[in-house]
């Protein structure tokens, strides 16, 4: 084999430690890659694609990246889901002809701090799953579940034994939406699916083993028990905590300070919200357009800093089940409601805090440059005036408390860094004068030679008589004289000359030289003092650390009650009272979005009311009338009080829900490879299954996606199971267009019948949307067809076939399929079988584009007009 060149021989041994990642390998100004690494680069990145040689007579495929741009293209290579492993050189001298390298850092989705790969108002989480297999050994028996944002400290694990350990997974995933999951490789290989946005990375199996995870742990936070943590008893989280914490290790290189503590936590301890849950409701962001805005979280959300928008959403993530805590959150939102000024002071001196949570984790991982740094001190500056306002609130009394001013920090800080820094290390003037002895020193000596640069231009001027002489500077002469080519003749014999351009020459002079060397060393000199008082600094404030982190939640905190408060104020919402029975009392809800997006037309308030009698209500009213939004309502209400907001109605009483179910109507949901009605049936099992008395559970028009009888025999074996099931019993709100359902109110006790009322004025129909005791009686479709701009004389016509099957079937008793003889609402069609009538009752105006609707009503006028 032919010799490698030495450098490609350290590339490869790099390589051979990260087979799995691109190396970018640092050569001079640039981040090259190489091989298979290049092609891909060359490809993901828009790069060309050059060669090297690497031995005599072979070359292997190059593409590189110029080193002050490689964020952006690492940033790039994230995203699509690659990891990176940066190779740096060390020190300037070569050793035997080779330069040494070492690895800086790896980055992979989950381990990104960079400021410009992180989006400001989210987590970035990395997640570790420990599953224990069944017996069979297919599927899960328990599994450790840990997470961490490393640009934020916060670290958690979770161990989920129950039967339906799986689902609890399903649920965390959707609650954290990590970037990126790891997983022992062995599972991998048996085929788990994620959903797309996660990135999945195997780990060989024996890093999730119990001692060697355990000591993982132990070592990095010096401890002798993991009791401290919860974790005891709980070995599933420990191998997945110790998972994460070793693949860490080996990403960050540097220490990993920031991870001060691991947290245990229950997943009991909160409300559940299930994937499709926390999509029906919209949560965090719309179902169409998959924005913030028109959601939950773009309604609540006032906060000015990133901790707290943060905050907010993973708050609204994860609704609690414990009251005390709720009063204490209400609490602190109720002392910012009551007071305009107080908020308004505290919202105005929130502006000024930047993320001080990542920028103190940025110091720990010693990634911080001299503007973050200053950053910090303004964000700190801001907190004795946030103090003043807040005390003596009471409510506010523990985010006072760890409010941390550090003046000390301020004053080091503000007196170390120069006031307008530069971005990076590279360039001086970080280190404000005054501030280090030494650095003084080196600057007063090198003052003269500066002066007598700065004053070479005129005193040459004058000696030379050429009035166009320049002094200049260039990385590759230094400094220079330049003279136009029109005044060569009169360059006195001292210059020498050292380039031509096309209009002139440049010259040095020896003296010229001798100052410039004085003016670079002591450059270089200062550069390398800048940089080591400025890690002193860093280092000093990090040593502060915790209570820079503490500050920084406690800011997140007061920032996210102060939203939730100017949100109450502006929306006109309430403070619910709040109980451990399930009763559910709402006066004068309103829908905290669909208020918001009515343009000037008023949002008309609706009670709910469920106790220990009234357990199922039955909605109906014709479509369009305002049934989904009622139901949806009392949902995002229920959540509200549960994350400790004030809620849009008059008043209200909340029984705490240890979960929300929603079962939502076939809307856009395109599941590959599963009808929609199928997708329906799963989570409406998922519902039955799970539900508890404590629950609330809303349904909209379920059974729609199957055929009209089907469709109802389903949903009325559905309630009649709710509300005779002991187990069950839970609070149910059940929206329907089937008017049939309606009867059974007169037959199970705990069912209520309400209907969204609407107002006939001669032909016209009005939605009041108010709901009001009892079934609607008809549904008004054909009203909504007329309103939808459907020809009057279809109208018409479907108003006299409606009439005519009105007098045939008598009342719309619940059909019963498969028995010839009994209510015969069919009776019409058997007797008089009629193919517009057939046509007519075969659409699903629901499910039709309004392009369909068109199409579909020329086709009954033509078959009208045969
Ligand atoms: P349904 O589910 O009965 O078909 P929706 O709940 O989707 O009806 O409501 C249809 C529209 O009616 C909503 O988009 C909203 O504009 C309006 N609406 C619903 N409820 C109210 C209300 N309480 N006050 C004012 N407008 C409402």
């Amino acid at each position: 084999m032919p010799k490698l060149t030495p450098s490609r021989r350290q590339y490869l041994e790099f390589k051979h430690q990260f087979p799995d990642a691109i190396v970018m390998f640092r050569l001079g100004d640039f981040y090259e890659m190489f091989d298979d690494d290049a092609e891909t680069a060359s490809r993901e990145l828009d790069l060309v694609l050059t060669g090297r040689p690497v031995s005599k007579g072979e070359r292997v495929p190059m593409c590189g990246v110029p080193h002050h741009a490689v964020e952006g293209y690492i940033a790039r290579l994230v995203e699509k889901g690659y990891h990176v492993a940066v190779i740096e050189q060390v020190g300037s001298e070569p050793v035997n002809g080779l330069t040494p390298r070492e690895v800086s850092r790896v980055i992979t989705p989950g381990t990104v701090i960079e400021p410009g790969m992180l989006a400001d108002d989210r987590h970035n989480y990395l997640l570790a799953l420990a599953p224990e297999p069944d017996r069979r050994g297919t599927g899960w028996a328990a599994v450790g579940l840990a997470y961490v944002d490393i640009s934020t400290g916060e670290f958690a694990a979770a161990q989920l034994d129950s039967d339906d350990a799986s689902m609890g997974v399903v649920e965390e995933l959707a609650r954290l939406e990590p970037r990126e999951v790891l997983l022992p490789a062995g599972w991998v290989e048996r085929g788990v699916t994620l959903p797309d946005s996660i990135h999945l990375t195997p780990l060989p199996d024996y890093r999730y083993e119990h001692g060697f995870a355990r000591q993982a742990l132990l070592d990095h936070f010096e401890v002798s028990t993991l009791a401290g943590f919860g974790l005891q008893d709980k070995p599933l989280a420990v191998r997945a905590a110790g998972a994460i914490l070793v693949y860490l290790q080996e990403t960050q290189r540097g220490t990993l300070h920031q991870l001060t503590s691991l947290r245990s936590y229950s997943t009991h301890s909160f409300m559940t919200l299930d994937a499709a849950t926390r999509r029906n409701l919209e949560l965090s962001e719309t179902i169409r357009e998959r924005s913030k805005r028109g959601s939950l979280l773009g309604v609540l959300d006032h906060t000015v800093t990133p901790m707290g928008g943060r905050l907010l959403r993973s708050w609204i993530g994860q609704p609690l089940l414990d009251r005390e805590r709720l009063e204490g959150r209400l609490d602190a939102v109720e002392a910012l409601y009551g007071s305009g000024t107080a908020r308004a002071a505290v919202r105005e001196a929130l502006r000024q805090v930047s993320d001080l949570e990542r920028l103190v984790n940025r110091l720990l991982a010693r990634r911080t440059g001299p503007r973050e740094l200053l950053a910090l001190a303004d964000s700190l500056g801001a907190v004795p005036e946030l103090r003043e306002i807040i005390a003596g609130a009471g409510a506010l009394d523990p985010v006072a408390d760890a409010l941390d001013p550090c003046p000390d920090m301020v004053e080091l800080i503000t007196s170390a860094i120069a006031d307008d820094p530069p971005a990076t290390l590279n360039t001086t003037g970080v280190i404000r004068p005054g501030y280090s002895a030494e650095l003084d020193k080196v600057l007063d000596a090198s003052r003269g030679a500066r002066d007598w640069v700065a004053n070479l231009e005129p005193a040459e001027r004058e000696r030379t008589g050429i009035k166009s002489l320049k002094v200049g500077f260039n990385k590759v002469f230094g400094y220079y004289l330049e003279v136009s080519k029109a005044n060569t003749e009169r360059v006195p014999d001292d210059y020498i000359r050292k380039q031509t351009l096309v209009n002139a020459e440049r010259y040095i002079t020896p003296e010229l030289k001798e100052y410039e060397a004085l003016i670079l060393n002591a450059e270089e000199r200062q550069l390398e003092i800048e940089e080591r008082v400025f890690r002193e600094v860093c280092d000093q404030v990090a040593a502060r650390s915790a209570a820079l982190l503490r500050t920084a939640r406690a800011l997140a905190h007061l920032d996210v009650f102060a939203s939730l408060a100017e949100v109450a104020a502006r929306e006109g919402y309430v403070r619910p009272a709040l109980s451990e029975d399930d009763v559910l009392d709402i006066r004068d809800g309103r829908h905290p979005v669909v208020e918001k997006m009515l343009h000037g037309e008023r949002f008309v308030p609706n009670d709910t009311h469920f106790d220990e009698d009234e357990r199922l209500h039955i909605i109906t009213g014709p479509n369009m009338s305002g049934k989904s939004t009622i139901i949806r309502q009392v949902a995002l209400i229920v959540l509200m009080a549960q994350i400790g907001s004030f809620i849009p109605a008059r008043e209200a009483t909340i029984g705490l829900a240890d979960r929300i179910f929603t079962r939502i109507g076939a809307q856009d949901e395109i599941h590959a490879g599963q009808s929609t009605f199928m997708v329906e049936m799963v989570e409406l099992a998922l519902i039955l299954a799970h539900a508890t008395r404590r629950s609330l559970i809303i349904l909209d028009e379920i059974g729609r996606g199957t055929s009209t009888y089907d469709g109802m025999a389903i949903a009325r074996a559905v309630v009649e199971y709710l509300h005779n099931n002991p187990r069950l019993g839970s609070r149910v709100l059940f929206a329907t267009h089937y008017h049939e359902l309606t009867e059974l109110a007169n037959i199970l006790p705990g069912v209520e019948n309400y209907n969204v009322a609407v107002a006939e004025e001669g032909d016209d129909v009005v939605f009041l949307h108010r709901l009001m005791p009892g079934g609607a009686d008809r549904s008004y479709g054909i009203h909504v067809a007329q309103l939808a701009g459907i020809p009057k004389a279809v109208v018409n016509r479907a108003a006299e076939i409606l009439e005519e099957l009105e007098a045939a079937g008598g009342d719309f008793t619940l059909p019963q399929r498969d028995q010839p003889d009994g209510p015969v609402q069919l009776t019409f069609f058997q007797a008089d079988p009629d193919p517009v009538i057939d046509a007519l009752q075969s659409i699903q105006i629901d499910e039709m584009s309004p392009l369909d609707a068109i199409t579909k009503l020329y086709e009954l006028k033509r078959m009208i007009e045969k």
